[in-house]
């Protein structure tokens, strides 16, 4: 069989994903889960973007061992160097330069010609050639350029030292015959082509983008770049689980194969979606909560006689937990612990000792907690950042005849303050107090709340989407068996991020 390589951009172009804004140790748990799941690539990030991306770039490239970590980097002398000084400490370190080569990227944005792309093209692959083997390039909205000036774009950037060509459909344009015979067409006429990778970036605003990408796997493509949960920017990228599981369930008619550990795929798309706060929808594929429900009374007979009458994967082949129940009252750290680490949570001993007193409370609250409890109070835990405000005590008063108020109690640097405030509701009145004692300007743009498990005593997770004064989206998460808590948690763990992003707007590029 013929090996695909796993190219991961969860972490660059998922990252990009609105409202998305992932801190380093989020960053880090996410390149850990990475690469159990055996990605080939990670592409950790855009160190142009700002000094917190190139440090989160650093980290990731310090810390992780058996896979490729690459750098994102303009075609520019500038963004090459960052990218480079970021990678220094990778064991495996990779620079993805991309430039434009379609008219229209070249005329309204660029405003380069053709000419000046080419070796725009050629001066930053050798740049990146001089600092590392690995370069990877690629040509930005390669599906709508013309197909004999991409070629040559593409023959350039292999005679100045490319080893990997990324053929992205940056805007999801592309339908799958086409774009498989692109591929085809792009191999006939580029020379030097076979020396080389060859691989696609597809964006799913068709909702083609796995349909897109296998058709050019059958092509000759052998890198894709997919991310977790299919998370990326607009309607995001090719899923990961999607692509990897298709190859898998029908490897018998592809014939390819990847170095992905499918059992822990489940476990990775559960991370992904509480670390960024997007969640995955029900009827998501491979990974949506629906995915081996069945409902129908024929269907769940057939499956209960022989689970393959109406399953083509069994849940266990991407590590769909088979029982649930698990910690409780008496457990002890130890237990604690080592049942975190087999859902794949590697904590420090401080991460540790507060994910295990929060633990501790919620079994007062709660007869059983469930692995899903524990992941969204242990992820709670990973995404705090060193807190400028914590919560410590909340008293709402509310019902239908009573003016909603609240008195907050929180710690600022460590010091306690008090305030209350009325509101049209109990979690107006909570925000409206932690407004005054915080005095960050923001504007609440989503309010989410979900239960994690079933039963009346779930544990309650909030989502906040909140905008800073300078234009940005930052997400906080608060979990409690007490909505208001949890709604009070979300919304100072959103505010925290706001203080502690002293970068302002970063700069996003799109490949
Ligand atoms: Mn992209």
């Amino acid at each position: 069989m013929d090996r695909i390589y796993v190219f991961d951009t969860t972490l660059r172009d998922g990252e990009q994903s609105p409202g998305v804004n992932l801190n380093i140790k989020e960053k880090l748990q996410i390149a850990k889960q990475l690469v159990r799941l055996g990605v080939d690539i990670i592409e950790a990030g855009f160190p142009m973007a700002s000094p917190g991306d190139a440090a989160a770039v650093a980290k990731i490239a310090g810390s992780v061992k058996g896979v490729t970590v690459a750098a994102l980097a303009r075609a520019n002398f500038g963004d090459i160097d960052r990218a480079r000084e970021a990678l220094r400490e990778a064991e495996q370190p990779r620079i993805h330069t991309f430039i434009s080569t379609s008219d229209i990227h070249l005329q309204h944005q660029l405003r380069m010609s053709r000419e000046q792309v080419l070796e725009a093209a050629r001066e930053a692959v050798k740049r990146a050639k001089s600092y590392t083997a690995d370069v990877e390039f690629s040509a930005m909205d390669a599906s709508r350029s013309e197909i004999d000036y991409l070629c040559r774009v593409l023959a350039a950037a292999i005679e100045a030292g490319a080893t990997v060509l990324n053929i992205p459909d940056t805007v999801g344009y592309a339908v799958p015959d086409e774009f498989g015979e692109f591929i085809r067409t792009i191999r006939e006429r580029t020379p030097g082509i076979e020396k080389v990778t060859i691989s696609v970036h597809c964006h799913n605003d068709l909702g083609l983008a796995v349909a897109n990408t296998l058709a050019a796997v059958q092509n000759g493509a052998r890198q894709v770049e997919v991310a977790v949960n299919g998370i990326g920017e607009r309607a995001g990228n090719a899923a990961l689980e999607e692509l990897v599981m298709t190859l898998y369930a029908r490897r018998s008619l592809y014939g390819f194969n990847t170095g992905i550990k499918t059992e822990e795929i489940f476990r990775t798309s559960k991370l992904v979606s509480s670390l960024t706060g997007m969640p995955v929808q029900y009827n998501k594929a491979i990974v949506g909560k629906n995915s081996f429900a069945h409902e129908s009374g024929i269907h769940q007979d057939g499956v209960l006689k022989e689970r393959t009458t109406y399953e083509i994967i069994d849940p266990k082949v991407i590590g769909v937990p088979q029982s649930t129940l698990v910690l409780g009252k008496l457990s002890g750290r130890h237990a604690f612990k080592s049942r975190l680490a087999e859902l794949g949570y590697v904590l420090s001993e401080e991460e540790l000792k507060t994910a295990f007193a929060r633990f501790k409370e919620l079994c007062d609250r709660k007869k059983s907690i469930t692995d899903e409890d524990l992941q969204a109070l242990v992820d709670e835990e990973i995404r705090r950042i060193p807190p400028t405000f914590e919560l410590k005590y909340l008293h709402v008063s509310s019902g239908t005849t009573v003016v909603p108020t609240a008195t907050i109690g929180l710690t600022v640097h460590d010091k306690p303050v008090e305030e209350a405030a009325c509101g049209n509701g109990p979690v107006d009145a909570i925000y409206k107090a932690i407004d005054k004692i915080t005095a960050v300007k923001c504007t609440l743009e989503t309010y989410g709340i979900d239960a994690v498990t079933g039963g009346k005593d779930a544990v309650g997770s909030v989502i906040v989407r909140v905008r800073s004064e300078r234009g940005q989206t930052f997400l906080g998460r608060g979990i409690s068996t007490d909505v208001l808590e949890a709604s009070a948690r979300a919304y100072i763990d959103a505010v925290n991020k706001i203080v502690a992003d002293a970068n302002g707007p970063k700069l996003r590029p799109e490949v």
